[in-house]
């Protein structure tokens, strides 16, 4: 070989050494991935949240910015839920210094009905205890719920206070998720305007303010929510199985008695036919 050659060659052989290890770098690392993948397979909500079921759920596990509020169970959710519970309660948190987010009853590890709720069966429900004060204004954590009134005091009396800028952190932290989109804050409508005129003091950005008029709300069909957060997520990207809304009801059945009427004996007019079907 050329002496003249021997540089290039040296090059060409040292770039090919290191592909090779990048690639087989790399390879590695694809491996590690899927080995996790399998490992933890993809969470998915399925059906409604009144009606449905979760698989591959993930378990919400108390650290130091988040703790199971005393007696519940029930805290698995899909991962989006999870992941956006981390964030919320890491942003509380960052603002206000040994915040812990109390988390009541998220769903069960399968999904499906669990006592004393209608919804939570896929994953995409949670409770959160309120943040609270004491009375003389320092930070408490609440070992149960506490109905609060529209002025932030403790319906049942007690030394309590509602804390509406650390609630107001919560909210904000959960609408302003970078991943998940929220569907629903239940709360009721005093503690609601507690937390959005708090807002409008604090100067909060007007897109965010007009999602939290959207989302906040209290629930028509449900408790007014005076001693506790409600978040229910959308349904992720990806779960196709997942329903929004609420699962209508079954409707109630017509007696068979009518029906087995020839319609010769039926009456010639609805509000008759009702009155004597009711009748009978
Ligand atoms: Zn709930």
């Amino acid at each position: 070989m050329s002496p003249k050659l021997r540089p290039l060659w040296v090059a060409v052989a040292f770039l090919m050494v290191v592909s090779s290890a990048f690639a087989q770098s790399r390879s590695g690392s694809e491996r590690r991935r899927s080995r996790r993948v399998r490992e933890r397979p993809p969470s998915y909500s399925m059906g409604y949240a009144n009606g449905g079921s979760l698989a591959n759920g993930v378990r919400l596990v108390e650290d130091a910015r988040v703790r199971y509020l005393p007696g519940r169970r029930h805290h698995h959710g899909t991962e989006e839920l999870v992941a956006m519970l981390r964030r919320a309660s890491a942003a509380v948190a960052r603002d206000f210094p040994g915040s812990r987010l109390t988390v009541g009853d998220m769903s069960d590890h399968d999904g499906g009905p669990i006592g004393h709720h209608a919804s939570h069966q896929s994953g995409r429900d949670v409770d959160i205890a309120f943040y609270a004060r004491d009375a003389r204004g320092r930070a408490r954590v609440l070992d149960d719920y506490v109905s609060f009134n529209g002025r932030g005091l403790p319906i049942a009396g007690g030394p309590w206070r509602f804390d509406v800028a650390r609630n107001w952190a919560l909210v904000a932290a959960l609408l302003e998720d970078p991943a998940v989109r929220v569907e629903h804050i239940f709360v009721s409508s005093p503690l609601r305007s507690l937390l959005i005129d708090h807002a409008r003091s604090i100067n909060a950005r007007p897109m965010l303010l007009v999602r939290a008029q959207l989302v906040v709300h209290q629930p028509t069909h449900a408790l007014p929510h005076t001693n506790h957060f409600h978040v229910r997520i959308a349904c992720p990207s990806g779960d196709a199985q997942c329903v929004e809304g609420i699962k209508p009801r079954p409707r109630p059945r017509r007696r068979r008695v009518a029906s087995a009427r020839s319609s010769s004996d039926r009456p010639a007019h609805g509000r008759a036919a009702s009155s004597s079907l009711r009748r009978r």
